[in-house]
């Protein structure tokens, strides 16, 4: 059996990380190669996302230096989802097996052995959970959390704790590779392929250096994202409350007409007051709700494409 281990790893302005990253990275498919097997022809790919500092110039660097390490540089910064997607797909003629993975090495590189293995049993699909967000600042903690709640909640399921660190065989990416839509979520896609799968705990570390690309604004837009790409039940949530209220309001027209004919109608100021912003507030939430999916229907009609590569670097043996 073939055993080629492509790694993609997506890069937006990462130069004070990315020298020790390549450097752990070295020398652990020096030793995958020795203990699990894999092929020379293994390959560490970084995909430049657009980075405004030496990313670029540093995976190019690091290319000439050792062939293991290939680069995938993109036209323009088209966020962490689409450059991970652009990586995939470039490599995947390439390799039997991916994995993705984070840049800032908060992604324990150990746990690909484990991966490696549950492969080599024949597994698809195996994801990176982490086992526990002990380095992780309370906030960032709290709002993750509440990020899978919601996602869940709202129809969109997606394996808990896992970010973008997983193992694909080439297979799985052929199926990934078939999901034509432009808001692409690959944590809520990924489970949708089918195929076997597993985990691999990890313990997530601390970023190694600079700082989080992920503030809590990106991450609250991904969340939207996410949900109104993978999922409709808000549209139906909407039509529920909206059949709530019409029952109530029936309620509401019997009550004002037995208080109409008994003579007891004083001027509502407070109920009208009350029910005008209600009703107001929900009539504005679902023309919000609504509009997402306007919104991406419109995205989705004109089908641009989800990246651009400027240039590929790889060497084949
Ligand atoms: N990233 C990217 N494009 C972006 C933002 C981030 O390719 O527009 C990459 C980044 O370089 C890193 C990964 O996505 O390798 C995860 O980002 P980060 O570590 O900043 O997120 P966090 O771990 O804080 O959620
Ligand atoms: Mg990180």
């Amino acid at each position: 059996m073939e055993n080629i281990l492509y790694l993609v790893i997506p890069c937006f302005n990462e130069e004070e990380v990315l020298p020790e990253t390549a450097l752990r990275l070295e020398n652990k498919m020096h030793d995958l190669t020795i203990e699990k097997k894999i092929d020379e022809k293994s390959r560490v790919i970084f995909v430049n996302d657009g980075s405004k500092d030496r990313t670029w110039e540093i995976i190019k660097e690091l290319h000439l230096k050792n062939k293991l390490f290939g680069g995938i540089n993109l036209s323009i910064n088209r966020g962490h989802q689409n450059a991970l997607l652009a990586g995939l797909m470039t490599v995947k003629e390439y390799a039997d097996m991916v994995i993705s993975m984070d840049a800032d090495l908060q992604d324990d590189i150990n746990a690909i052995d484990g991966m490696i293995d549950k492969y080599a049993e024949g597994t698809d699909i195996v994801y990176g959970v982490r086992s526990s967000r002990a380095r992780d600042t309370i906030f960032k903690k709290a709002t993750a959390e509440g990020f899978y709640k919601a996602m869940n909640m709202m129809g969109a399921n997606t394996v808990f704790n896992h970010a973008d660190y997983r193992l694909m065989s080439k297979r799985a990416l052929e199926g990934l590779s078939r999901y034509g839509e432009v808001n692409l979520f690959l944590r809520g896609i990924v489970p949708m392929i089918g195929y076997s799968t597993d985990v691999v705990y990890y313990e997530r570390g601390e970023r190694f250096a600079g700082e989080s690309k992920y503030p809590l604004g990106k991450m609250m837009s991904f969340a939207i994202e996410g949900i109104t790409s993978l999922s409709t039940k808000p549209i139906r949530m909407i039509t529920a409350i909206g059949f709530f209220i019409f029952i109530v309001s029936i309620g509401m027209l019997i009550y004002s007409l037995i208080r109409h004919f008994t003579g007891a109608t004083i001027v509502g100021w407070t109920t009208l007051m009350v029910s005008v912003w209600a009703i107001g507030g929900l009539i504005l939430l679902s023309l919000g709700v609504v509009g997402e999916y306007i919104g991406k229907i419109y995205l989705e009609t004109k089908a641009r494409p989800r990246y651009i590569i400027e240039q590929f670097l790889n060497e084949e043996d």
